[in-house]
């Protein structure tokens, strides 16, 4: 197995550390009076003008254009992060909607939308979840009617991500409640600034509240907001799926995850000596360190199908698997090294117990997302059934068609 990038791209990546090298960070006398925000925006408009971010947007909504090439991508990631560079504008919308509405969507809505929401000025949330459809997430109810020219829409979405801060909503709803259930969803894109939508937090384990609850009463949208064709929402549902895990599942960050680990490990004790000098510290360590290159290799399989026009498929569905395992792994184990600083409530102010809080509440954070970042996305239960049953040929599981079938 050749896992080099050949000396094209390695030229490349000599190009990109040299444009780091005088970029970021940026030297002081560049920032002064600026926000941390608006540094880093201005140093990704630099990044754009030399055709590293933004590639994949036409020049027309914002993007620098750049001719399709994975490999090059890929340098510019790992260049990028070795230097805590900073590199998405940010948000569900560039992650999910935007490569949604580049596959699927109308020429006026990517006129409208991709060159706001690639820059963060437009904000998304992802309207899919509703109370009893996660997983059987076809079994939505929340009805959009059209009436005139505008959709009125009446439901329930939840576990809506940042729908407090967002200006839209890209939206499941059944419009054709008499076809069968994947067959009668379409995918709407929604303004939530309107006496029709009321949104609610709800608060999470870690003290904070990501998350909300979603109630639309005769909440509105132009009817030509809607992406795909009426009814075949399900299918553009996918296309934005399938970039969501693909953004869960990269092993992108494990790097730092594990320089992390190593020096809490280093700097916690364990029978008066730094844990990391304990036998058992340092084989957590090396098996977690194994999991991480796998994954890593793994992520460069993934690399060559997309560098040789192949969608990522089931691999994208091991390597989300992979990641979250890992991520949640790192925190536990973490958890471990900090002993009773791992018991900490990370919403409350553990100054009171002479502690210096910042790493154990990280910690803590961490874990307790690594909880549900598995689920998200599709959870770690049901892809295991799809790799097992379309991957390896299993028999299917008859727990979970008992399930189904009592769903339907
Ligand atoms: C961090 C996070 C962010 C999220 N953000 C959003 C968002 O922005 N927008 C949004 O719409 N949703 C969001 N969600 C919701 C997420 O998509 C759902 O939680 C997920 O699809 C699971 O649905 P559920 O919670 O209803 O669980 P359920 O579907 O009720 O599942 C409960 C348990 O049963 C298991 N199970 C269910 N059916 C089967 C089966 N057939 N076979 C085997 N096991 C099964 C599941 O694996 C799970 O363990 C988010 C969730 C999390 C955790």
């Amino acid at each position: 197995m050749d896992l080099s990038y050949g000396q094209e791209y390695e030229d490349f990546r000599n190009e990109v550390r040299a444009f780091l090298d005088a970029n970021w960070p940026p030297k002081e006398s560049a920032t002064d009076g600026k926000s941390l925000g608006d540094i880093a925006n201005e140093f990704r408009e630099k990044a754009v003008d030399h055709g590293y971010l933004l590639r994949n947007i036409p020049k027309k909504y914002g993007g620098c254009e750049q001719s399709p090439d994975s490999m090059k991508a890929a340098v510019i990631t790992e260049e990028f992060r070795k230097v805590h560079a900073p590199q998405s504008f940010g948000g569900i919308g560039p992650m999910m909607l935007v490569p949604t509405l580049l596959e699927r969507g109308e020429e006026w809505q990517k006129e409208k939308f991709v060159a706001k929401s690639v820059r963060g000025e437009y904000q998304w949330c992802q309207g899919y979840s509703e109370p009893g459809s996660g997983s059987d997430l076809a079994s939505l109810k929340t009805r959009a009617d059209l009436v005139g020219d505008e959709w009125v829409i009446n439901g329930q979405k939840i576990w809506t991500t940042t729908a407090r801060e967002a200006d839209f909503m890209f939206c499941l709803c059944r419009t054709e409640p008499d076809a069968p259930k994947h067959g009668g969803i379409s995918y709407l894109l929604i303004p939530m600034d309107q006496p029709g939508i009321e949104v609610r937090p709800l608060k999470q384990m870690t003290g904070g509240a990501d998350f909300n609850e979603v109630f639309l009463t005769d909440a509105k949208t132009p009817k030509d907001w809607i992406v795909g064709k009426r009814g075949e929402g399900w299918l553009v549902s996918r296309t934005t799926l399938k970039h969501e895990r693909n953004g869960i599942g990269g092993a992108g960050r494990n790097d730092v995850m594990l320089a992390g680990l190593v020096s809490l490990a280093t700097n916690a004790v364990r029978n008066g000596k730094p844990a990391i000098e304990d036998a058992e510290v340092r084989r957590q360590l090396v098996f977690i360190e194994g999991y991480m290159k796998s994954h890593e290799y793994s992520s460069f399989y993934q690399l060559t199908r997309d560098v040789n026009g192949k969608e990522p498929g089931r691999l994208g569905l091991m390597n989300k698997i992979v990641g979250t395992n890992i991520s949640h792994h790192v925190a536990r184990f973490a958890l471990d090294l900090l002993g009773d600083g791992g018991l900490l409530d990370p919403s409350a102010d553990d100054r009171s117990l002479g502690r210096v809080p910042g790493e154990a509440r990280q910690w803590v954070t961490q874990y307790m997302y690594s909880l549900g970042i598995a689920v998200a996305g599709g959870t770690a239960n049901i892809q295991r059934n799809v790799v097992g049953e379309r991957g390896l040929g299993l028999p299917r599981d008859t727990f979970a068609n008992a399930d189904r079938s009592a769903k339907q």
